[in-house]
């Protein structure tokens, strides 16, 4: 057993390497922890016998500096609690001069078992975008409070800029962005300036290394902050910086949008029709809040609004045991990292634009009472909407969900509310289809388009999928739990 023995007030507290985590045991710990001696940081689960188990995970950090060793430690939220949260804390034990060498040599094996998952890495060099006008302008007090405490205790390498103007963070990923020089891109924000990074990746003349070689990560800062709560699991600021220190890199599908003559890539979503209207609609109500999507709907549901459009699309699963079974196999896979590809651009359009006809072999359906369009790259639109419950990063698929108007207000109800846990994917009144490509023609004269979350023109637009193009940090290389996984 791999232990080192140092102290604690005056009390020798034992410290042992098990093979998932750190274990903290003294005689006099009990008293220790109740006297603030073990700062509330570690409240790992402790045993009758007063030992504390730190899983690996939450270790952020250990060294010794002359005769102390101190030991950076994320306490997380219990397993019961509605949101989980973390908070950084560290707890200091004085070291006999004479093991100062020896305990210095276990820190090093501490931390290799801390950083010892896949993909990982200690000392990330990141690049933080952080916007100042994300979610009402406390991105920077949220980033500097929460997020850059937990990346200077692991000994990260950060440097920081303000985006400042709207695609300024597209601007910086294109042209000033050195390929290599960071492990990662923290964007302090909502879903925005991800999919600006994206972009700015994208558009490169090396657009295929430039988004396979940089990790897209996001501190939830904004208003919609759904990729966070995709990769991490909450939306939680320092519990995202944590995973941003401790994830692994994981590839992620991305999706290529043509709508005119132009190519955009998205990440997260594209919807048109109620949840559109909901998202871009309702300015006018943004002294509600958050109760403002709710309003949105729920007075949609009422007044049965409608949206006609044209949709054909390429679906590869459209039974739901078939999605089901899918996702199981894929979920339960180890995702493996792609190996680099050469400098070139974007993968081509295999179906061609929208500009192009409709392939021969798409299906195509005259939606005249569309109430919802919305597909989705990942799990989670928000914290709480699990809209997608069978997507996975990179199955090379897109989940299509359709509910037609003319179902009833029960129906939408139903649906609507089942939406905050998954339960709408069984809804025998809503379509749940695994698509390669789509197009969809909006038939109203006016209305909202929104791509992750961005206003998009109100024109007809054609997705398709690449498989893995994109990378980002996650907690293990999964979308966090969702429905189906229950
Ligand atoms: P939120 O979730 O609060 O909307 P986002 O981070 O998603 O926050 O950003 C919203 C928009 O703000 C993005 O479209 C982005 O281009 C824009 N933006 C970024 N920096 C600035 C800035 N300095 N001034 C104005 N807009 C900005
Ligand atoms: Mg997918």
């Amino acid at each position: 057993m791999d232990a080192v023995y140092v102290y604690s007030r005056g009390s020798r507290v034992t410290l042992t390497l098990q093979p998932t985590c750190l274990v903290i045991s003294g005689q006099h710990l009990g008293s220790a922890r109740s006297t603030g001696v073990l700062s509330a940081c570690i409240q790992g689960d402790a045993d009758s016998s007063g030992s504390d188990f730190v899983d690996y995970f939450r270790v952020v950090y250990a060294a010794v500096a002359g005769a102390t060793l101190t030991l950076d430690v994320c306490e997380l939220s219990p397993p019961e609690a509605k949101k989980r949260t973390a908070r950084l804390g560290s707890v200091q034990f004085s070291v006999d001069a004479g093991d100062v060498d020896s305990v210095a040599a276990w820190t090093g094996r501490l931390l290799d078992r801390a950083y010892a998952q896949a993909n990982t890495k200690l000392h990330k060099r990141l690049l933080v975008l952080v916007n100042p006008f994300g979610g009402q302008g406390r991105a920077r007090t949220l980033y500097e409070t929460h997020a850059r405490p937990v990346l200077r205790a692991a000994r990260c390498e950060i440097v920081e800029m303000d985006t400042r103007y709207r695609n300024h963070a597209e601007e910086i990923m294109r042209t000033q962005f050195e390929l290599g020089r960071y492990d990662a891109v923290l964007c302090c924000s909502g879903d925005g300036i991800p999919h600006e990074v994206f972009n700015g990746l994208g558009r490169r003349p090396d657009a295929a290394l430039a988004l396979a070689s940089t990790p897209v990560f996001q501190l939830p800062c904004g208003s919609g902050n759904a990729m966070c709560v995709n990769l991490v699991g909450s939306n939680d600021v320092a519990l995202a910086a944590l995973t941003a220190v401790k994830g692994v890199v994981t590839p992620l599908d991305l999706c290529s949008v043509t709508q005119g003559a132009n190519r955009a890539l998205s990440f997260l979503s594209q919807t048109l029709g109620m949840i559109a209207d909901c998202d871009l609609g309702t300015e006018h109500l943004r002294w509600m809040g958050e109760a403002r999507f709710t309003f949105g709907v729920v007075q949609r549901i009422i007044t049965k609004a409608t949206y006609p459009c044209t949709v054909s699309f390429k679906a590869v699963r459209t039974a739901r045991p078939d999605v089901l079974e899918a996702y199981r196999a894929g979920s339960a896979a180890e995702a493996e990292l792609p190996p680099l590809p050469a400098a070139g651009a974007l993968p081509d359009l295999a179906f061609g634009t929208v500009a192009d006809p409709v392939p021969a072999d798409w299906t195509t359906l005259q939606l005249d009472t569309m109430a919802i369009f919305y597909v989705g790259n990942m799990a989670w639109m928000s914290s709480d909407a699990n809209f997608f419950p069978a997507a996975l990063p990179s199955d090379a698929l897109m989940d299509m969900v359709v509910v037609d108007g003319k179902v009833s207000r029960r129906a939408a109800v139903e649906i609507m509310l089942g939406v905050e846990d998954g339960k709408h994917f069984e809804h025998p009144d809503l379509t749940y289809y695994k698509l390669a490509a789509y197009r969809i023609t909006p038939r109203a004269p006016k209305g909202y388009i929104s791509i992750d979350g961005e206003a998009f023109d109100f024109s007809p637009f054609q997705v398709e999928v690449h498989r893995g193009i994109g990378r980002v940090l996650s907690r293990d290389g999964r979308y966090q739990t969702t429905a189906l996984d229950r």
